[in-house]
This record gives C-alpha cells, structure tokens and sequence, in this order.
C-alpha cells in the first residue's frame, strides 16, 4: 500500500482571500488510519479532495510513497473516495456501479470483474441486493454499495468524506466498527475526514485536528485528549467540552493561588501539585475536565474550591452536575451523587489533570 506525504499543502480560493488549507505538512503510515476532524470550513474536505486529485493545490506537495503525485490526474490516483452522499449512479443496478470502477481496469476480464463483484457484495452483507437499484435501498445499504464498490478497485489509499453523516446512531455506531475492520483486512492506508469529534476518538490510528485551515496536533486519540497542545484542541476534543476559567495567578506567597474574583474561584496549589512548573504572576486559562471533577456534596476542607450547584442533569450512567464557577461548569459525577440546586459542595480535581493555556496563544503551558 502507501504512505501518504503532504508538504506544505496549501489551498487558496477566490484570488488568495480564502485560504482553506494553510501550508499543511502531515505524514500518513503505509497502513495507517488518520482521521482528519474539525469544525466546519476549516478545510478538512479540502484537503481531502487535493489527495483524490479533485482540486488543485495552490502550493505544497502530496506524495505516495516516494512518488509525487501533486500533478497526477484524479482517476490515475490509486485512491477511492467514499462519499458522505453514497455518489451512486441512480440508474444502474448494485451490481453494476460495484463493477463501474472496475470497467476502467483493463486487465480484468468481464468474468473476474463478476466475480469480484459477488466477492465483494457477500463480504459487505448486499449480495441479495445486487439486482436492485439504489434508490430501493436504505441509508446503510447504499453505504455498504459505497463501500464495496470502492474495495473492489483495490485502492491503495481509501478516502472518506463524512461517509456516516446521513445514517442513524446505531447504524452509524455499526459501520464505524465495519470501516475499521475493513480497512486492517486489506491493509489500506485511510484518511477519514469528520466533524465529530466522538466519531474521530473511535476511530482512527491517530487523529490529525484542523482549525481556521491550520494543522493543529497530530496523535493517537488518548494521546490528543490527554495532552492538548492548545486550548482550540483541548475545547474540541471530549465531549462535554473541557471547563475553561480565566485565572489570576499569584506567586508572592507560600503557596501559588489562582483566583478568578467575579466567579468566586481561588485555589492554592502546592509545589507538589505544580510539578515543576514555573508559573508567573499573570493571567492564565485554568482547563479541567468535568470527568476529573470530583463533586464533594458534604464540603469538609478537603476540598480545593467551594462553589454551589446550579441544577444537576441525570444521563444514565452518570449525572451532569453544573456548577455555578464561571460561565458554566460542568462536573460528571457518579450517579449517587445528587446535590440540591442552590446547596453548597465542594470540588476537587487531580494535579496531572489540570491544564493552564496562555490567554494570549492559547499553548497548553502546564
Ligand atoms: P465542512 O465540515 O462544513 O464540510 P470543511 O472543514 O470540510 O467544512 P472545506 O469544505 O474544506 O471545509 O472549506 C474550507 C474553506 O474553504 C471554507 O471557508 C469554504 O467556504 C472554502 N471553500 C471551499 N471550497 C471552495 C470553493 N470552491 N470556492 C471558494 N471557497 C471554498
């Protein structure tokens, strides 16, 4: 298969006022599966489409292997595209837009075509389909046509554009594990592009962040969530958001204390808990997940902030405890712990859980 290389990929619209992929450099491992995530426009498709040969870069490199690739026509790219809209020819059968891709192969007689078509339609469950035509099929059975038509050309890259956004949860849940298992059997390296971040933290060898056209972090997904290298990556990955709150930091004493007056938030931190760091007196961007904020309902010093609860919202599993900290506050509790709205409790979090982002840059400094 291949690795993919882009160097400096950039991609400029209407005379340079868009720039929609800022000089991105991103190696993908022969066999690898990187998703590409981030919020709308910031030119995750794009770039995706630059590797299929779609668009044109404005300047930088796309290379497989060590072959650059950059001014290769699209259907001379050993890519194939999964689109989010299935892009299925509505007049031909299953069977037939499975074998189109195939027709451009010349080596292929018309028999082993068949054959690999009915090879492909039994492994993604549509055999009995391939009569049909695609608008008497489902969401999910037109995204296994999808998928089985661009297995069968053998690709060595597989590109996907949002592939799952018009299926249901469930079916979503099952092709995300469906894709995966796919793209390991037959060893092929994967660009995946999504805007979802929870889809991007399943799947995926690691995941490349994009934001305002800009490559952010590259990682494995617990690598990303554990240590984002700003406070853009920090805010998009986990779901709910990370808590930001903005803090006075104040070294003159003992212990160095981060306040926030207006939102009633002073907490001292020992030079056990700031592990080394060297802070300075200036304002930082305090960052906490409310999955490492631990409620304290009956405060008894142990705790690093009083603060009250604003209301607290039951999800199963665990319950929403918002608190009234800042703009909103969030701490995923335990499902016993339920406070009253407007009580008093307390909180603590762990030392290697907190991050501190410089307000200016937004870089993760602790
Ligand atoms: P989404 O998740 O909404 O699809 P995206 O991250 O895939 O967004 P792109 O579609 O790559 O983002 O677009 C990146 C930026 O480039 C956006 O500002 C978009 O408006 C702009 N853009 C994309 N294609 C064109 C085009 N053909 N002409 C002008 N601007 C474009």
């Amino acid at each position: 298969m291949a690795e993919v290389t882009l160097d400096a990929l950039r991609k400029e619209f209407d005379r340079g006022t868009i720039v929609a992929v800022d000089d991105i450099d991103l190696e993908i491992e022969d066999g690898e599966f990187v998703t590409v995530v981030g919020p709308s426009g910031c030119g995750k498709t794009t770039t995706l489409r630059m590797v299929a040969g779609l668009e044109e870069p404005t300047s930088g490199t796309i290379s497989f292997d060590d072959e650059d690739v950059t001014d290769i026509h699209a259907k001379n790219r050993p890519v194939a595209m999964v689109f989010q809209n299935y892009a299925l020819y509505p007049h031909k059968t299953v069977r037939e837009n499975m074998a189109f891709g195939l027709k451009m192969s010349t080596e292929m007689t018309t028999e082993e075509r068949h054959d690999r078509v009915r090879e492909m339609a039994e492994m993604m469950g549509i055999a009995e389909l391939l009569d049909d035509k695609p608008d008497e099929l489902s969401g999910g059975q037109k995204q296994r046509v999808a998928l089985g038509r661009a297995i069968a050309r053998e690709p060595e890259v597989f590109l996907f554009d949002e592939p799952l956004s018009n299926l249901d949860a469930k079916l979503r849940t099952e092709m995300r594990a469906e894709i995966q298992k796919l793209q390991k059997e037959f060893g092929v390296t994967a660009m995946y592009v999504t805007h979802d971040q929870e889809e991007a933290m399943t799947m995926g060898d690691r995941l490349a962040i994009l934001n305002d056209g800009k490559l952010q972090q590259v990682g494995a997904p617990t690598e990303v969530y554990e240590n984002p290298i700003n406070r853009f990556v920090a805010g998009f990955i986990g779901s709910p958001s990370m808590n930001f709150i903005d803090v006075d930091v104040d070294t003159s004493g003992s212990s160095t204390t981060l306040t926030n007056e207006s939102a009633g938030f002073e907490i001292e931190l020992s030079e056990e808990y700031l592990r080394g760091h060297t802070l300075h007196d200036s304002s930082y961007t305090l960052g906490i997940r409310p999955e490492n904020v631990t409620v304290i309902e009956n405060p008894d010093g142990s705790e690093l902030v009083r603060t009250s609860v604003e209301v607290v919202e039951p999800i199963g599993s665990d319950n929403y405890v918002h608190l009234t900290l800042g703009e909103d506050f969030l701490a995923r509790s335990r499902p016993e712990i339920k406070p009253e709205p407007d009580q008093t409790v307390g909180i603590t979090f762990d030392d290697s859980d907190l991050h501190l982002f410089d307000p200016e840059t937004g870089e993760d400094v602790f």
